[in-house]
């Protein structure tokens, strides 16, 4: 089954509350909170304040992906902030089966999330705890990116190593995710 997922760094900030019930109304399965710290990307979004300000408020969980460095000081406030799925980049964090086991003993859901140059063997130990895997397939930092096209492959060899395992994980794709490459998605 396909979900959907839309940014909220696509929204309106002045209005952002509107712009969430358009999505909760059009049946969004998630909202996808992108957090950037200026530090692991280039880039720097918000933080658990907006999260508060609209928790309670919408009935689509919040999909919480943590582009910043030393994710585990961060973790209990964005649960407090009404995070349902707590995602991590690999690329980090030093310990990140402790960064995993960190998320889930808050009772959320937990996802880990590769560059497009981080290959799927870094997932090895790892996978049988995950809910999700967030696979980039653009460079984290930036909204209205291009889709690397590379990420359809890896895509496809990720969940032959879900399937392989007998696990039930979930594969998000953020990045350049549009209409035209929804199909071959
Ligand atoms: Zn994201």
């Amino acid at each position: 089954m396909v979900k959907m997922a839309p940014s909220i760094l696509s929204a309106d900030f002045g209005h952002l509350l509107d712009d969430i019930k358009k999505v909760e109304e059009a049946g969004v399965e998630l909202l996808h909170i992108d957090i950037m710290d200026g530090h692991y990307v280039p880039n720097i979004s918000f933080g658990p304040v907006v999260l508060k300000s609209i928790k309670g408020k919408t009935s689509v969980p919040f999909d919480v992906h943590l582009m910043i460095e030393n994710p585990d000081n961060y973790i209990a406030e964005f649960v407090q902030s009404g995070a349902h799925i707590i995602t991590v980049h690999a690329e980090a964090t030093t310990h990140l089966h402790r960064t995993i086991q960190n998320i889930k003993s808050h009772g959320v859901k937990a996802a880990v999330s590769l560059n497009p140059a981080t290959p799927l063997v870094v997932l090895e130990e790892v996978l049988p705890e995950l809910d999700m895997v967030l696979l980039m397939s653009v460079n984290p930092g930036f909204g209205g990116q291009s889709f690397i096209e590379t990420t359809l492959d890896k895509i496809s060899r990720l969940r032959k190593m879900i399937t392989d395992r007998g696990l039930d994980i979930d594969i998000q794709v953020d990045g350049g995710v549009k209409l035209n490459n929804a199909k071959p998605l």
